[in-house]
């Protein structure tokens, strides 16, 4: 790793998930020139859990630490259950793609990572950006943007996550029990045997084995719960559906995840990019974003090592017309959103779930996906979005 030098020809705002990985694909794709990475953070903790569906190949597949090709959806007696042996579901732990990255970047000879550096405003000049830092000001001809909500390529119209914006949020714990009372050959996708609270509310558990597991309280909707309400549902949870009185708990994770329609800000331009969350790497309808991400930045990474940097716009236009319906019906019932989600599971079959849940669904799967879902609801909803277009 170098050190900084006052200008750099690519400047990465943000060491998360994105940012890391944009650093990491540009020195895959040869890219010699010098490359610095900020962020605020001083370290790197293992301070969340990433899931997705094994769709697509991506830089991190050798990190996947494991995999379900078993999911359920549970609501009272009922359990749902789909499977895909092509498309298991992975879970990838932050910490391990941390080091990875990091031991990469640190070894690059053209890299530096400047943690504990908070990032300010960005002025675009004529020949370069300029970014203020609590580091004093960095420059460099281009500027990725990949500091999530907070950074300056962040639309203005859409508004920060917080209290009346349709958010996911949840409280997870890695719990450690004594009896084998989890089941490690499927995950918990969701289990709507909830308190109901007014919004779509679920819990999600990944089995890691029969003691271990992440069991994780979920609300979707405008104002979410506090998050002593949300320990409460977990203990809850762990009593009355394995019986448990007594567990270890290792570590608790939280998030709150925007669930909005992110387009191309007014602020990015030639110069300065936005990347991961701040380009609408979170899907609308799910709040995944992880491989999403991958596939946006390798694109990004690709179109800067053959000289022409430019933003690569995320997703697929024919499933954002879905997604806006999806969440339309959501928004305007989240507590009874759940039965659709239950109608999905039973009619689904899980290669064609886990290829719509990342952007891979084919015309065919699109139409099973509509086929199996009830249509009165989402008939009004693809009207509502319909006249929302007409009215913008
Ligand atoms: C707990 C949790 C669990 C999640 N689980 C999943 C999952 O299972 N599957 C999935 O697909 N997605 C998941 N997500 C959503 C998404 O994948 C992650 O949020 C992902 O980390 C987003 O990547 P990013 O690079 O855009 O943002 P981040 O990874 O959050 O990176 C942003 C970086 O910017 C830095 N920063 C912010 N402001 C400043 C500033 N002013 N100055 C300097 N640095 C700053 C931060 O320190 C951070 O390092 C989860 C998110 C969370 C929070």
């Amino acid at each position: 790793m170098s050190t900084a030098s006052p200008h750099a020809s690519y400047l990465i705002l943000g060491a998360g998930l994105a940012g890391l990985s944009l650093a990491d694909a540009l020195l895959r794709r040869g890219v010699r020139s010098s490359i610095v990475v900020a962020d605020a953070r001083d370290d790197f903790t293992n301070d969340r859990t990433w899931g997705f569906w094994d769709v697509h190949p991506h830089a991190y597949r050798g990190l996947v630490h494991q995999r379900w090709s078993q999911w359920s959806f549970r609501s009272g007696a009922t359990d749902y259950r789909q499977s895909s042996v092509v498309a298991p579901y992975c879970y990838l732990p932050a910490d391990r793609f941390y080091q990875d990255v990091v031991s990469r970047l640190q070894a690059a000879p053209n890299c530096s990572l400047l943690l504990g550096t908070k990032v300010g405003n960005v002025r675009q000049e004529a020949t370069r950006m300029t970014v203020e830092t609590s580091a004093g000001e960095l420059s460099a001809t281009h500027v990725f943007d990949a500091l999530g909500t907070r950074g300056p390529t962040w639309p203005s119209t859409v508004p920060q996550p917080g209290p009346g914006v349709l958010c996911q949020r949840f409280l997870g714990w890695f719990v450690e029990v004594a009896e084998p009372v989890f089941d490690p050959s499927c995950v918990t996708l969701m289990d709507f045997d909830v308190t109901p609270n007014g919004e779509l509310h679920f819990v999600y558990v990944l089995p890691f084995s029969s003691t271990r597991a992440l069991v994780e309280d979920t609300t979707i909707g405008l104002d979410g719960i506090p998050l002593s309400a949300h320990r409460r549902e977990v203990q809850q949870y762990l009593s009355h559906r394995y019986g448990l009185t007594t567990w270890q708990i290792e570590r608790e994770e939280v998030a709150t995840i925007p669930m909005l329609q992110v387009k191309r800000s007014d602020q990015s331009s030639q110069r300065l990019i936005p990347v991961g969350t701040a380009a609408g790497t979170v899907r609308p309808s799910s709040g995944y974003a992880f491989v999403r991400t991958q596939l946006q930045v390798a694109a990004l990474a690709a179109r800067v090592a053959e000289g022409h940097p430019s933003a690569v716009p995320v997703g697929r236009g024919r499933d954002e017309f879905l997604d806006q319906v999806f969440l339309n019906v959501l928004q305007h019932d989240p507590e009874a959103f759940s039965r659709n989600l239950m109608l999905l599971a039973k009619r689904l079959p899980g290669d064609r779930f886990a290829r719509f849940m990342m952007d891979a669904a084919s015309p065919v799967d699109l139409l099973s996906m509509i086929a199996a879902l009830p249509k009165p609801p989402f008939v009004r909803g693809a009207v509502r979005v319909g006249c929302e277009h007409l009215r913008r």
